[in-house]
């Protein structure tokens, strides 16, 4: 899935820099399935501020996607509070919400959710189209932001004739199509080798300190959360600990 599809239109966000960019209160999700509850997330309290990398780690099935997918604004919380950007997307209308991720957001995924069909141009494209940007424009910044990941080259190539690597380099040149203050990624690197994880890591590192953007990546690999400021481990739901301070030499690329 492409959460941005359906969009019609794009509004300027209008935020403050001083509060943290995004802040769970007390955030939950039951996922009701018949009679039997899932609590896939129970009281997570986390500010995370601008510009900052945070990783999300934990075993299979410890909420990290919920997390993600709550910040996101593609799922609502059952209970608390999930603030991104001074907008408390548990009590925004869904037309709010389609906005809020036009605007604010990029999505990275594990399988890179590219349209087969189309160019790797064509693909970093179609976010700019949602946002009706005029189609001269869109090709020129798709074709630098394709430039700047490396792929002016492979801008008329076809997913299925990238390499991975290249594949999820096209993925973060359309994340970025609309200017996202927050990425948002889960398992990024999952379906790559480590060297090429290694070098998106480095990448995506260098793009969120040169643009100033805030990057919350979910990952179960820890050689790819030491690339973050903080570390947050999800267990059952909650949050166990939190680590911070990852050493810069342990981030070489
Ligand atoms: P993780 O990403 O850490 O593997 P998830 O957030 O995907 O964990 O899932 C947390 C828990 O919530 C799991 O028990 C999972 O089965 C459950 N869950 C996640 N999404 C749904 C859903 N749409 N419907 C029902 N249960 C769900
Ligand atoms: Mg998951």
């Amino acid at each position: 899935m492409f959460p941005v599809v359906g969009l019609s239109f794009c509004i300027a966000p209008n935020m403050t820099n001083s509060t943290p960019l995004i802040r769970a209160v007390a955030l939950a999700r039951r996922y009701q399935m018949g009679k039997t509850a899932v609590d896939a997330l129970r009281g997570i309290d986390l500010e995370i501020q601008r510009g900052e990398f945070v990783a999300l780690v934990g075993p299979s099935g410890s909420g990290k996607s919920t997390l993600l997918h709550l910040v996101g604004g593609l799922v609502r919380p059952t209970a608390g509070e999930i603030w991104v950007n001074g907008m408390e997307l548990g009590r925004s209308n869904d037309k709010q919400l389609v906005a809020y991720r036009c605007n604010t957001l990029g999505f990275v995924f594990q399988n890179f959710n590219l349209l087969p069909i189309k160019s790797a141009v064509e693909n970093v494209e179609v976010p700019l189209m949602l946002a009706r940007v005029a189609p001269r424009d869109r090709r020129e910044r798709a074709l630098t932001l394709l430039e700047h990941l490396g792929l002016r080259a492979r801008a008329h190539h076809r997913p299925a004739e990238l390499s991975g690597g290249e594949q999820q380099r096209v993925a973060i040149a359309r994340a970025l199509a609309n200017h996202p203050r927050l990425i948002l990624a889960d398992e990024p690197t999952g379906n790559l080798d480590s060297k090429t994880g290694r070098e998106l890591m480095g990448l995506l590192q260098r793009l969120i300190r040169d643009e100033g953007l805030t990057l919350l990546l979910v990952t179960h690999d820890m050689n790819v959360a030491r690339y973050a400021d903080r570390i947050v481990h999800l267990l059952d739901g909650q949050i166990q600990y939190i680590e911070v301070g990852v050493e810069e030499f342990d981030k070489v690329t």
